[in-house]
């Protein structure tokens, strides 16, 4: 089968030439397009050959090497979806032709306290998908009967249903850990794949909340808008009103001094990124516990996602008609879509389709 392998922590720019730079490679096309047995699937498992992928900005952490890789060469990839064509002996949820996709939690123990109490995303052996295994740069995956999601015809084209896998089932579970309820205010800081989702998913379930924009790319406040923002702005720009509520999913550290400047009394900020970019550390020393924290603000981070926010959230999207916008690359050009994604080139969600 065909798929997108990284073999080599590389960073990512966009000169044609690639280079060292000091101990790490550096290049403009970090994944290889490779030839790769066929998997075969284990007695719980199933196997599904793809059809789509999203591309997130997880992977730009995982090849740029900001989280440590379990292992290489591995393929990438964890919002993929496709049509089951074979299963194990012991599979009862899926059959062939069934429509299936995965998303970031690849498995986990099953037995700790926190698998038991619907809190696997923090099990100490929790197993991302295209991290601890082969993802969905590929043709063909496979993955447990038991954290594979089943696809309802009623949720549309799998182009589109890709990305819901985890900007959109991450992006549910942010919005559930901010404490939002209807009325309060959200703020949105960052508009990529995953807030263009949340934004969708707020309307629906707090009708009459405002929800207030802030990002730096004039394509993403537009497309806010056209989303139903309620007002739009820079990062360091200010609404009339503070938040309650608020989720930063930018990969740096300034716009998170600003949203919990701008958090109401008791407000909540959530982070929903798996690591932060380190450039703008200098942030971190400006933070004045009086204007930034005081007054019982929070912060708190989303980790992974459990199986349930998978189930409940495919549930929402159908009733919400979710419609991601998004921009379809092939395959095998996979590292076109990974630079763009990194300069901010399109709004809305990246697809690879196979
Ligand atoms: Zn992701
Ligand atoms: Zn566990």
């Amino acid at each position: 089968m065909k798929a997108m392998v990284l073999k080599e922590i590389t960073r990512i720019h966009d000169n044609k030439k690639p280079g060292r730079k000091g101990a790490i490679m550096t290049s403009h096309s970090p994944l290889e397009f490779t030839d790769l047995p066929v998997p075969t699937p284990g007695p719980k498992d199933i196997l599904i050959k793809i059809s789509a992928c999203g591309v997130c900005h997880t992977e730009l952490d995982q090849i740029e090497g900001r989280i440590r890789a379990p292992r290489l060469p591995i393929v990438p990839g964890h919002q993929p979806v496709g049509i089951v064509e074979k299963i194990g002996e012991n599979v009862t949820s899926f059959k062939k032709g069934d429509r299936a996709g995965a998303t970031w939690i690849y498995s986990s123990c099953g037995k700790c306290s926190f698998c038991t109490n619907e809190l696997e995303n923090l099990c100490y052996d929790f197993k991302a998908t295209g991290s601890h295994a082969d993802g969905g740069y590929a043709e063909y995956m496979v993955i447990s009967e038991n954290y594979a999601l089943n696809i309802p015809v009623d949720l549309g084209d799998l182009n589109h249903v890709a990305p819901l896998m985890c900007s959109g089932t991450v992006g549910y579970r942010s919005l559930m850990l901010t404490g939002m309820k209807n009325g309060k205010t959200l703020g949105l800081y960052g508009f990529g794949s995953a807030h263009h989702l949340v934004i969708q998913m707020a309307e629906y379930l707090y009708p009459a909340s405002k929800r207030f924009v802030f990002a730096r790319n004039p394509k993403e406040r537009k497309l806010a808008l056209d989303l139903g923002a309620d007002w739009v702005g820079d990062i360091d720009e200010r609404p009339l009103e503070k938040t309650d509520c608020a989720i930063d999913t930018t990969p740096v550290w300034r716009p998170v001094a600003y949203a919990l400047e701008n958090l109401k009394r008791g407000g909540r900020l959530v982070m929903n990124l798996i690591r932060k970019e380190n450039y703008d550390r200098k942030y971190l020393l400006k933070f004045d516990y009086e204007k930034h924290l005081w007054m019982e603000k929070e912060i708190k981070t989303v980790a992974n996602i459990t199986r349930k926010d998978g189930l409940t959230f495919i549930e929402l999207a159908k009733k919400i008609e979710m419609k991601p916008k998004i921009t379809a690359y092939p395959l095998e050009v996979a590292n076109q879509a990974l630079l763009d994604l990194k300069v901010g080139k399109t709004p809305g969600s990246k697809i690879l389709t196979i």
